[in-house]
C-alpha cells in the first residue's frame, strides 16, 4: 500500500487548503454566530469562487462537472475540507446532497437526472434524505412504518420522518417508504423522489440539536407526509430496492465522513497545541510545560495517526477490491474515528479552559454538532456488533484449529 499523494492531487489539495485558510477561516467566526439564511449569500459568493478555481464537486465524475476523484482521493480532500464546518458545503460535496447525487447518478432515469441531478450538481438547489422515523428504530431501517401505496400511475406517501438533515429550504427529498409490507425484510421499502412543494409535505419543525435551533442546510427537520402523491416516474431504482440503495449511499459516505472527522481532529489538535504553547500559566511558563498537557498532545497525535491510516486503508481496499471486501474495515473506522474525534475535541476544549466553551473558537461547535457522529450512519454499537460478528464468522468457518 502506497499512501503517497501523487503530484497533481497534492496540488489540488494544497489549492483547497489555501482557499480555506485565506477566504473562509477569517470569516468562520461570523458564520458560526449567524443562522444559515443570514450567511447564505456570502457562502454563495465563496462557492462561485471555488468553481472559478476549478475545485467544485471533488467527489463527482467529470461527466457531471466534478473532479472525478477516487474514494481514496476524495477522502484526502475531505480531510482538508473538514478543517472548517463550511468546507464541504463550499465545495459542493456536503451531506446529504453528495449522497443523493451519487444515488441519482447511479440509479436515476434520464428524466430524473435532468430534473434533479443536474441542478443539484450545479448547486442551484438542495436536497435531503428522509429515512429515519420517530416511532421506529433508525438503527434498523427494515422496520420502517412510512407507507407508499401504489394506485394507478402514482404513489401516495403517508408517514412521519425526523432528523431529515437540510430539509428546510430543500427542493426535494428522497424518501424511504414501505411499498410492499409483505415482502422480505430487505425488500419492503423503496426510495421515492418527493418535491418539497408537493401537497401534503409539511415540515413540522426544525429539531433543536444540543440547544441549536437549526436553519436551512444546517438543520434537521421533522416532516409529516400526509397523503403526498408522486408519479410512478419518481421511483428511484427498482421497487423494493430501497434498502439496497440506502446501503450503496452510505458506503463511500462513511469514508468521506471519517476523513472529514480526521480533518476536524487536525484542526482541534492545531488549536490545542497553539493554546498550550501560548497560554502562560505560572511565572510566565507556558501550559505546554505541564506533563498532563504533553500527554494529551501525544495521545491525541497517536490516535489521529492510527485513525487516519485505518481510513486510508479502508478507502484503498474499496478502490482496489470493492465495498464488499472492505465491510469490516468500514464498520471499524465508523465507530473508531468518531470516538477519536470526540476525544481529541474534548481534550482541545479542556486545554482552552473556559475559552473552549465559547464561540470564540470552533471547538464548541464541533463538540455539539459532531456528537451525532456516534449515532448517524449506524450507531457505534451496530458497527461494533457487525464487525465483531464478521470477524468471528471467519474463525467459525475455519473449524477447530
Ligand atoms: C446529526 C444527525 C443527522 C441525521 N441525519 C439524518 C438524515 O439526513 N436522514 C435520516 O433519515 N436520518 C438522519 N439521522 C438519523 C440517524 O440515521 C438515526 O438517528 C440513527 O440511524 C439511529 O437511529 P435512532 O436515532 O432511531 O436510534 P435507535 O435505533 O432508537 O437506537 C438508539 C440507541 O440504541 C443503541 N442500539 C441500536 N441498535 C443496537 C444494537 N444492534 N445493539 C446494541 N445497541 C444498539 C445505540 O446506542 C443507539 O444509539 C440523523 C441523526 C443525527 C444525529
Amino acid at each position: 500500500m502506497d499512501f503517497s499523494i501523487p503530484g497533481p492531487l497534492a496540488e489540488t489539495l494544497s489549492h483547497a487548503r489555501a482557499f480555506l485558510d485565506e477566504a473562509v477561516l477569517p470569516r468562520e467566526h461570523h458564520f458560526l454566530t449567524h443562522e444559515f439564511y443570514e450567511i447564505e449569500p456570502e457562502l454563495s459568493l465563496l462557492r462561485a469562487e471555488v468553481k472559478r478555481r476549478g475545485l467544485w464537486l471533488p467527489q463527482a465524475p467529470k461527466s457531471l462537472g466534478g473532479l472525478g476523484l477516487s474514494v481514496l482521493e476524495h477522502g484526502l480532500m475531505s480531510e482538508v475540507l473538514g478543517r472548517t464546518p463550511y468546507g464541504h458545503y463550499l465545495f459542493g460535496c456536503q451531506a446529504p446532497d453528495a449522497g443523493n447525487m451519487e444515488l441519482l447518478h447511479q440509479f436515476g432515469t434520464d428524466a430524473q437526472k435532468a430534473q434533479w441531478l443536474l441542478p443539484l450538481t450545479r448547486g442551484e438547489l438542495r436536497s435531503c434524505f428522509s429515512m429515519t422515523e420517530p416511532e421506529t428504530p433508525g438503527s434498523n431501517p427494515t422496520e420502517l412504518a412510512c407507507r407508499a401505496v401504489r394506485t394507478g400511475d402514482c404513489f401516495t406517501i403517508t408517514g412521519r420522518k425526523w432528523f431529515t438533515t437540510a430539509a428546510d429550504g430543500a427542493a426535494f427529498a428522497i424518501v424511504m417508504a414501505v411499498t410492499n409490507p409483505d415482502a422480505t425484510r430487505h425488500s419492503r421499502a423503496s426510495q421515492l423522489i418527493v418535491p418539497t412543494s408537493a401537497e401534503g409535505f409539511e415540515i413540522v419543525r426544525n429539531i433543536p440539536v444540543m440547544g441549536h435551533p437549526g436553519q436551512g442546510w444546517a438543520s434537521h427537520s421533522e416532516i409529516a407526509y400526509r397523503d403526498v402523491k408522486v408519479p410512478i416516474a419518481n421511483l428511484l431504482g427498482p421497487e423494493g430496492a430501497g434498502f439496497l440503495l440506502a446501503q450503496e449511499r452510505l458506503g463511500p459516505g462513511r469514508i468521506h465522513h471519517c476523513m472529514r472527522w480526521i480533518g476536524i481532529c487536525e484542526r482541534a489538535f492545531e488549536l490545542m497545541c497553539k493554546r498550550a504553547t501560548s497560554r502562560r500559566l505560572d511565572q510566565g511558563r507556558p501550559l505546554s510545560h505541564k506533563q498532563f498537557i504533553q500527554g494529551y498532545v501525544a495521545e491525541s497525535r497517536a490516535a489521529i495517526n492510527a485513525a487516519r491510516l485505518m481510513v486510508l486503508e479502508a478507502a484503498w481496499k474499496i478502490d482496489h477490491a470493492g465495498f464488499a471486501a472492505a465491510r469490516v474495515d468500514i464498520s471499524l473506522i465508523k465507530f473508531f474515528v468518531a470516538n477519536v474525534m470526540m476525544k481529541v475535541v474534548d481534550r482541545a476544549i479542556q486545554v482552552h479552559g473556559a475559552l473552549g466553551l465559547t464561540t470564540d473558537t470552533v471547538l464548541a461547535h464541533y463538540y455539539a454538532h459532531e456528537r451525532g457522529a456516534r449515532i448517524y450512519d449506524g450507531p457505534d454499537e451496530v458497527h461494533k456488533a457487525a464487525a465483531g460478528r464478521r470477524i468471528l464468522d471467519g474463525y467459525a468457518n475455519d473449524g477447530d484449529a
